[in-house]
């Protein structure tokens, strides 16, 4: 694979959209603009004016080598349709380099040319506009060039997420709550959350604490104040499990005192590292009717999880599972990670054949993504990846298990630099499906954050225009501030939600 590329003559406000493009087939090309005129060293890229002519936008892209010569050139063509004209010029342009480069580089993307939106939120704003199931599809395809299997997934999500939320179009006017504890016992070498070592020297979990009963009797008495009704409640993190059992069983009496709890439709607790679950802890979920945990393997293979630093076996993941079903929270996730440093498709297989051993009740398949301050990105040359071939067979292995064992996917999420560009995929039984996870991806309603490095997401329910605003991610910050922090998002939240 080439390591960089030119692109000529590209207009400054559409450069961005261009380099997202060529970087889907590798995040380490570098992309040159360049003028007409200028010399390039490397394979290069022009595109024809583009041309319209009855209501269909023309580009054609060219590939030039770096002597100048042309090595192929490709027509595109788009609709306009009832779009603007301006937009679907760029459109069919970024169609036009999209095919280009997968017919240089032979890589299909699967995704096509989105990037930087979700795509299961493009799919609703299609339907809720009137368009047919098979209108989306053709949509997607001719303007984004989304392969077919994408399009099917795409598709069988949407009629899921409306089958577990029926009044999905018109739940604006309710709030779901995010709370985030900051700790965990050790830290993970992929992770960029806010997880803080619980012993360590960040601020104190009492302080912390102190800090999150007081933003929630807050924010509490300001939705009980205005009737406002919360869809559902998330606690994440960190874990959430790795502060002690009477510490939990004080922050849910809480909620219960001060949130409007008449009206929730599930309440989640990622308990995520094993290590974190004692039966104690699983008696404070039961006797506050927690819906639903999460025991998260990310791997069956032990070298894995030491070569990620999980700090524990994945003995204790399946102990811990069993514990927490014999118990009675039968409603449990499992997140899995394709990917991971050292594993390909002989190290998935056996994930596949412990967790159908397991049944959890719904699995979250991750496709490992490189994020910028992970220690994994840091030291990318510790850690030995599967190529995309492999990764791509990982994602397919998993899909057909998941087919096999009654999982369907209700959700999806793409991340940037993920590997194979593909996508994090959320898999239930029937009716294990977790609303909170719809919530957030769909960004339908407001989601307010509590805690530290919990990002609130402020959806206007008049206008669905999104904001964002986030806690700080130090516990010691955030208990230095908290104060403001809760009176700020308070005021924010009395401006979307006027008396
Ligand atoms: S358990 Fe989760 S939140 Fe904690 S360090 Fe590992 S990945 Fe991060």
């Amino acid at each position: 694979m080439m390591d960089s590329i030119s692109l000529i003559n590209i207009e400054e406000t559409h450069k961005r959209a261009c380099e997202r493009i060529v970087q889907l087939f590798s995040d380490e090309m570098k992309v040159n603009f360049i003028a007409e005129n200028e010399n390039h060293h490397e394979v290069a890229i022009s595109f024809t004016e583009v041309t319209v002519i009855d209501d269909v936008c023309f580009v054609t892209g060219v590939m030039i080598n770096d002597q100048g010569e042309a090595i192929s050139s490709i027509e595109t063509k788009l609709r306009l349709e009832a779009n603007p004209i301006k937009k679907v010029k760029k459109q069919v342009k970024n169609l036009c380099l999209l095919k280009l480069m997968e017919s240089y580089t032979g890589i299909i993307q699967p995704w096509g040319i989105l990037t930087g939106i979700r795509p299961t939120k493009l799919y609703h704003s299609m339907r809720r506009e009137g368009l047919s199931v098979d209108n989306i599809s053709q949509q997607l395809s001719e303007r984004y060039s989304v392969q077919k299997e994408k399009i099917e997934l795409l598709a069988n999500i949407a009629t899921r997420q409306l089958a577990v939320v029926p009044d999905l179009d018109h739940i604006k006017n309710e709030v779901s709550i995010y709370i985030g504890i900051p700790f965990c016992p050790t830290m993970c070498a992929y992770c960029t959350f806010p997880a803080y070592a619980i012993n360590g020297k960040n601020g104190s979990v009492e302080e912390f604490l102190t800090g999150l009963h007081y933003e929630m009797e807050v924010t509490g008495t300001w939705l009980k104040e205005r009737n406002i009704k919360v869809t559902t409640i998330y606690y994440g993190g960190g874990t959430p499990t790795s502060i002690t059992a009477r510490e939990m069983d004080a922050l849910y009496e809480k909620m219960y005192q001060v949130f409007p709890m008449a009206d929730v439709r599930e309440l989640t607790v990622e308990a995520g590292r094993p290590d974190t679950i004692s039966p104690e802890k699983i008696e404070v979920l039961k006797k506050w009717n927690v819906d639903r945990i999460s025991v998260n393997p990310q791997s069956f293979t032990n070298e894995t999880l030491k070569a990620i630093g999980r700090h524990h076996s994945v003995e204790e993941t399946i102990d811990k599972y069993k514990l927490s079903m014999e118990m009675g929270m039968t409603n449990i996730n499992m997140d899995l990670i394709i990917g991971l440093p050292g594993e390909g498709v002989e190290e998935l297989s056996h994930t596949l054949q412990v967790t159908s051993e397991l049944k959890p009740a719904s699995l979250t398949v991750h496709t490992l993504s490189y994020k910028r301050a992970s220690q994994m990105t840091k030291y990318k040359e510790k850690y030995k990846v599967a190529d995309r071939d492999e990764i791509h067979e990982m994602m397919k292995l998993a899909e057909d298990w998941m087919n096999k064992h009654s999982y369907a996917p209700y959700y999806l999420y793409r991340q940037k630099n993920i590997l194979g560009n593909l996508e994090n995929v959320g898999y239930a039984m029937d009716n294990h499906e977790s609303i909170y996870n719809i919530m957030i991806m769909e960004e339908l309603q407001t989601i307010i954050g509590l805690g530290c490095g919990a990002s609130s997401k402020w959806v206007d329910p008049r206008t669905g225009d999104i904001d964002r605003y986030a806690n700080p991610k130090d516990p010691q910050t955030y208990i230095d501030r908290y104060k403001d922090y809760t009176h700020k998002k308070v005021e924010m939240l009395s401006q979307l939600f006027p008396q």
